[in-house]
């Protein structure tokens, strides 16, 4: 068989305005970094709160490698289960109030490996039809029967949960929508699965840091208990600034991952350091709340700014801030023009998202300033003529 026919399908990627190619980033995460060797300013990161590249996070992944060394070297269940991993597993437990957590290595081996563990061919998942395609693909590993609703509709979740006689049903969705922004209408998504007799798991990669008094996620940000949410799933590599993810729940939930989950199992822990690290984080997440209000400040400040140019934006009060544009070939017009001012914003495309829902994906952090905000507001005006 020749690689022509990957050639063809690669050609048919780029005609369609939808080839993606990777940036070099020669500079830490920051506002202010250095791609493909031009110095620009980032509107990209999922490093919301600033803290990839902060002094004592720093300070404590070197900390770390002295005491723990470099790998992790084996699994958890061989030898790779560090008292840095379990120290930071305790922690996490106590802040998002639940018995117990696991550490995973990515939260897509996360995803995967929670939803394979809980369900098999007798079972039923009930998906977002926006959820992260982690989520997406765990449901369809799983081999359980999958089920889309409504995007954020609790009444089109309960029509497919009525009519399921599956043994277990495990709802599903992400807290913060990763490509819209918005908050999943976790309280009625809760108690739509409770009736039904379901788990409501939620993946909270977005709003892990960023929303609730002390940056425990949308869950916090609701009120929610165990009870509502009994499966969490948090991720390491966005708020937190460092790597890896975590679930949160019973002990019956995270002794079940234990034995059955296969990409908990089977792959080496993170490097302990990365452990180390993460606990630094988790201190500044939850005592450092002025990187939450900063954040939400730099949010309505680019939202009105960005409406009064004409520009159409998402129903999001996260650090995620689409610019809905439509077409794929227009979304990388904009992006290319942002590019040529400086300005480093990605353009996301099918099958990213949608046919026709094309977007530039705008996302803030703590450390921006109003300045660069306003700078990207300046641009964005610059670029309009296509858009309004
Ligand atoms: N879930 C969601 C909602 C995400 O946005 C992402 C990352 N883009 C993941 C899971 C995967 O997490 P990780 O990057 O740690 O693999």
């Amino acid at each position: 068989m020749s690689f022509d026919q990957l050639e063809a399908a690669l050609q048919e990627r780029r005609a369609a305005h939808l080839y993606r190619r990777r940036r070099l980033l020669e500079s830490p995460q920051g506002p202010e970094v250095s791609v493909d060797g031009q110095n620009c300013l980032a509107f990209c990161s999922n490093d919301y709160l600033g803290l990839a590249n902060h002094p004592a996070l720093k300070q404590a992944m070197i900390e770390g490698v002295e005491r723990f060394g470099v790998g992790g070297g084996a699994s958890h269940l061989v030898m790779g289960h560090s008292s840095a991993h379990h120290e930071l597993e305790e922690a996490l437990a106590e802040w998002t109030g639940r018995p117990r957590a696991l550490l995973f290595s990515n939260g897509y081996m996360a995803n995967l490996g929670v939803i394979n563990a809980l369900l098999d061919k007798q079972d039923g998942v009930f998906e977002d039809r926006l959820n992260h395609a982690s989520l997406l693909d765990g449901g369809l590993l799983s081999g359980a029967r999958f089920q889309r609703y409504l995007h954020n509709d609790a009444a089109s979740l309960k029509q497919r949960l009525e009519k399921s006689d599956a043994r277990r049903k495990l709802v599903v969705t992400d807290g913060v929508f990763s490509m819209d922004g918005d908050i999943a209408d976790l309280p009625e998504l809760a108690r739509t699965s409770r009736e039904a007799g379901g788990w409501l798991m939620v993946d909270d990669a977005h709003g892990m840091g960023v929303l609730g008094q002390t940056g425990a996620g949308c869950v916090e940000q609701f009120g929610l208990s165990q009870a509502d949410v009994p499966v969490l799933m948090g991720t390491l590599g966005k708020g937190f600034g460092t790597a890896g993810a975590f679930v949160a729940g019973s002990d019956a939930l995270i002794e079940t991952l234990i034995q059955f989950a296969r990409s908990y199992i089977y792959t080496t822990s993170m490097p302990p350091a990365v452990a180390w690290a993460t606990l630094a984080s988790l201190k500044l997440v939850r005592e450092e709340s002025w990187r939450r209000e900063k954040l939400r400040s730099l949010i309505q400040r680019f939202r009105i700014g960005a409406q009064q140019l004409g520009y159409e934006l998402m129903a999001s009060e996260t650090p995620i801030q689409p610019i809905m544009i439509g077409d794929a070939a227009e979304a990388m017009r904009l992006s290319e023009g942002l590019e040529t001012r400086g300005l480093f914003v990605s353009a996301i495309r099918p099958p990213t998202v949608p046919a026709g829902s094309s977007r530039l994906r705008v996302t803030l952090s703590a450390t921006h300033s109003e300045q660069q905000v306003d700078r990207l507001l300046a641009a964005l005006d610059e670029l309009r003529g296509g858009v309004a």
